[in-house]
């Protein structure tokens, strides 16, 4: 049985998506997806070998070889022109590395109309890179599983500002303001103010200072809600 995380990231999917799954591990994702009928070709990219040999395995085993390609690649690397891929999964990376993927796969966005990502941590990253890049944010979700909070961003061709607080903590999950969200960013504030405590029994230099200000304010950013 799939997580309730990548389910939810199934669910961002659109009937009759052709789709890369970038990082795709066991391609749990992509076989979902066709068992269920809602798509019926999909890429599977693995950059690590061990994974990328679980996928090909897990693929074989479920009989979807027909359907879904693996490849071996950095990144959006493991996308041809002729795939057609209109459709890209990234999930369970940091915020900072799905952010690097995409900007460094930015010549195969082409025919990319919609991008679903789910951040372990630092998702304003990939808010910060899709504002810098003419994506805008659809949709937005945060869910628990397994006591671990997970947010996932879908995005599509667009533009749109945010201000300070809507990147860090995402436009429509600040509206919402889910007991799920409430809860994430109120276990941040406790680790930030840890971290202030620590910090004031470190000392006083240029760097200590600046990191204090910067802890400072997410802290009153966050009090706002
Ligand atoms: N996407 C699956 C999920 O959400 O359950 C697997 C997540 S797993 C924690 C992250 C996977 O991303 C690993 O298998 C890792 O090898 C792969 N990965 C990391 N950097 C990558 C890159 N630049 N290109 C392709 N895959 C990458």
């Amino acid at each position: 049985k799939l997580s309730l995380r990548l389910t939810a990231v199934a669910s961002y999917v659109e009937q009759g998506a052709i789709l890369a799954d970038i990082g795709s591990d066991h391609a749990y994702l992509p076989c979902y997806l066709i068992r269920t009928g809602k798509i019926n070709k999909a890429i599977a990219g693995e950059v690590v070998k061990g994974p990328f040999e679980s996928a090909v395995k897990n693929v074989e085993k479920e009989g979807l070889s027909t359907n879904i390609t693996v490849r071996l690649g950095n990144g959006l690397q493991a996308i041809q022109e002729t795939d057609e891929v209109d459709t890209i999964t990234i999930a369970g990376m940091g915020g900072p590395l799905i952010a690097s993927i995409l900007k460094e796969g930015n010549m195969k966005l082409d025919q990319v109309k919609r991008i679903i990502t789910q951040p372990n941590i630092y998702a304003s990253a990939i808010r910060e890179w899709a504002v810098q890049n003419g994506w805008t944010i659809i949709k937005e979700q945060i869910l628990e599983e397994d006591n671990k909070i997970y947010e996932i961003i879908v995005l599509e061709r667009g533009t749109a500002e945010y201000d300070e607080l809507e990147m860090m903590v995402g436009p429509y999950l600040l509206k919402e303001k889910s007991p799920v969200f409430l809860k994430k960013w109120k276990r941040e504030s406790v680790e930030w103010s840890r971290v202030l405590d620590s910090l004031e029994k470190a000392g006083q230099t240029e760097d200590i200072s600046k990191r204090k200000e910067q802890l400072q304010k997410k802290m009153e950013l966050v009090g706002r809600f």
